[in-house]
């Protein structure tokens, strides 16, 4: 591109704009070539409180250097984005002097990630280029552009954001590269877990706990116990890197491996239990070294199952653990707008098999006792014709013999499931013991007495089509207006989609993915025909083909769209299932 202006030029418009009304800055719109890349001014912000402006720093490979084999697999790129998003946002803290007027003015911020390593928009690395995607508040006075203020951040802090930022000199290069290597194992050893007859894995010395209930950060090494496999359960996974170790690298890690089938984690209150599930949770994603969490691997199909009363449930067939309910309503097409807790768990369990969930985390301390058990006293005061749950207890079993389906469940509560697990794991002190056989020998020895209450076979999961009329993401006078208010709620046009019992969500990047997929989704991929399966199938495969930017529908027009991580299709369904105005077919097969 000869004629494209350069930091002279830029200079030479804001001498020019410096002291006009602030909607003179739509002028800096364009690209603007700098020493060592190119800035690019996407989309001006309206005023010095809206939204801040959207602007791209691109540099070519030949300036980043950043080493080939860190960026030449899907998951070495996914990890190296993310790291260069991680030290962009480092360097900001660095280099950006922050506030310079009223308002965003001033501010320089980049969507960089958590604990756990996602595909994100925030950097993009390609073999040409790479590319940082900043929101940056242009600075002003009331409404008054201030041009030696917006000369000081665009052409001076901005390329030194990039000598920092996306340099590989300058980039702490061991780290960068231990960094991909992490990220690469966890991925590495995901894939062995099938093989292996596993639905998780807890490496040895891994540290679980979380600094608090608001803290997603490792509890500090000293207050934390380090997770031990007990010996019955020790498997050791390889790697695919060495991992950097005391003496010398491991080639290989050794740890617990959680089997297929139905396992029961028990244990005294405050004893670790939940600590666990939590940690397997969130370890469908790869977390970032040092979480303590960088070597806990769990299916990424396994998702969180939780009682939510008052969720909305649309024509779901929840059959198998709930019918006959008073007056003869039916429950093959299940709708409420005001699910109780068994009601809603029993919605969350079909719907999350509707859309390939292979794992299923249940705890007690979110579950509801009704849904879970149901002893043999219960059952003598209360006839089976009257009670229409079919307890989890009597499910499980035929969820995993029948569906394939495991499940990992934390109950403290009650010995009834010892009948029907394949393992059980004890946590004391925080530390994890294989008591199976014991469990099984008191099974033996002290019999529940109670009757299996299963009334009609477990089928494989019905199918519905969502239909496309049912969602609507305007609001006044905007065709589609989509916000991530929090981790968990989206407003989705003037609906707001409650993901308070979706609890696999872990940034709010993902959450704005998530609202912005629903419409996608419904714009390209719902016909009235597709079912919800297949609509998430869709979806994904549209996200590994061309990545995460087109959820923006804007993006071509106005703006980069920085800020998205990617979701999982469990997610994504579970979001549409919570939309209080989607409407479904079933649909057989
Ligand atoms: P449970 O579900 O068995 O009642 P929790 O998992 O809720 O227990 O854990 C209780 C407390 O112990 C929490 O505050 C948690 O952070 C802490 N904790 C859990 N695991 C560990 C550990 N390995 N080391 C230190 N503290 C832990
Ligand atoms: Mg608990």
């Amino acid at each position: 591109m000869p004629d494209m202006p350069g930091m002279h030029e830029l200079r030479q418009t804001l001498a020019r704009l410096d002291g006009k009304g602030y909607k003179a800055y739509k002028d800096l719109q364009g690209a603007y070539e700098f020493d060592i890349g190119t800035l690019f001014i996407d989309h001006v912000q309206g005023d010095p409180f809206a939204a801040p402006s959207r602007i791209r720093l691109r540099v070519p490979q030949h300036v980043a250097n950043l080493p080939e084999p860190l960026f030449n697999t899907a998951t070495r790129r996914v990890a190296l984005q993310d790291f260069l998003a991680r030290w962009v946002d480092r360097a900001i803290r660095d280099t950006v002097q922050g506030r310079r007027g009223m308002g965003k003015s001033g501010l320089v911020a980049i969507d960089a990630g958590g604990q756990e390593v996602l595909q994100r928009t925030a950097v993009v690395v390609t073999p040409r280029w790479v590319e940082a995607r900043l929101h940056v508040g242009l600075p002003a006075s009331g409404r008054t552009i201030l041009g030696r203020q917006a000369e000081a951040i665009l052409c001076g802090e901005l390329p030194r954001l990039v000598e920092r930022g996306l340099r590989w000199h300058n980039l702490p290069q061991e780290e960068g590269e231990q960094f991909v290597a992490c990220v690469e194992n966890q991925e590495f050893m995901r894939a062995q877990l099938e093989k292996r007859g596993l639905v998780a894995f807890i490496a040895n010395g891994s540290l679980l706990p979380r600094e608090s209930g608001a803290s997603t950060r490792p509890l500090p090494r000293e207050q934390a116990v380090p997770f031990q496999s007990p010996e019955s359960l020790r498997v050791t996974l390889a790697v695919a890197n060495p991992v950097p170790g005391h003496t010398e690298p491991y080639t290989a890690i050794s740890g617990m491996g959680i089997p297929r089938g139905v396992t029961l984690m028990v244990g005294g209150g405050y004893h670790g239990k939940s600590t666990l599930l939590q940690a397997l949770e969130h370890s469908v994603y790869p977390h970032i070294p040092g979480d303590g969490r960088e070597y806990v691997i769990t299916t990424r199909s396994a998702v969180k199952i939780r009682a939510e009363d008052g969720r909305r449930v649309e024509q779901v067939n929840i059959s198998p653990f709930i019918s006959n309910l008073p007056y003869g309503r039916s429950t093959t097409a299940f709708s409420t707008d005001d699910a109780s807790g068994s009601t809603s768990q029993a919605a969350s369990i079909v719907e999350a098999l509707e859309v390939g969930a292979k794992v299923l985390l249940l705890d007690e301390d979110t579950s509801a006792t009704n849904f879970m058990v149901r002893d043999a006293r219960m059952q003598a005061l209360v006839q089976k014709a009257h009670e229409p749950i079919t307890p989890f207890l009597d499910r499980v079993r035929e969820l995993y013999e029948t569906l394939g389906v495991s499940t990992i469940l934390v109950m403290g509560g009650s010995g009834d499931y010892f009948d029907v697990a394949d393992t059980v794991i004890m946590m004391r002190d925080y530390l994890p013991y294989d008591v199976t056989t014991e469990a099984r020998r008191i099974a033996q020895s002290y019999p529940t007495r109670r009757s299996a209450e299963r009334t009609i076979p477990l089928e494989s999961v019905t199918r519905r089509t969502p239909l496309p009329e049912s969602f609507d993401p305007s609001r006044g006078r905007r065709e589609v207006k989509i916000d991530a208010r929090a981790l968990d709620l989206v407003l989705f046009g003037n609906d707001p989609i409650d993901l308070r019992g979706v609890e696999q969500i872990v940034d709010l990047s993902q959450t704005r993915a998530i609202g912005y997929a629903i419409h996608l989704a419904t714009e390209k991929f719902m016909d009235g025909r597709a079912t919800l399966n297949e609509v998430v199938d869709m979806v994904e495969q549209f996200f590994d083909r061309h990545g995460l930017d087109e959820l923006d529908p804007f993006h071509r027009k106005e703006h980069h769209p920085g800020n998205f991580a990617r979701p999982r299709r469990h997610e994504i369904a579970a979001a549409i299932n919570r939309l209080r105005t989607v409407q479904m077919r079933q649909r057989y097969e």
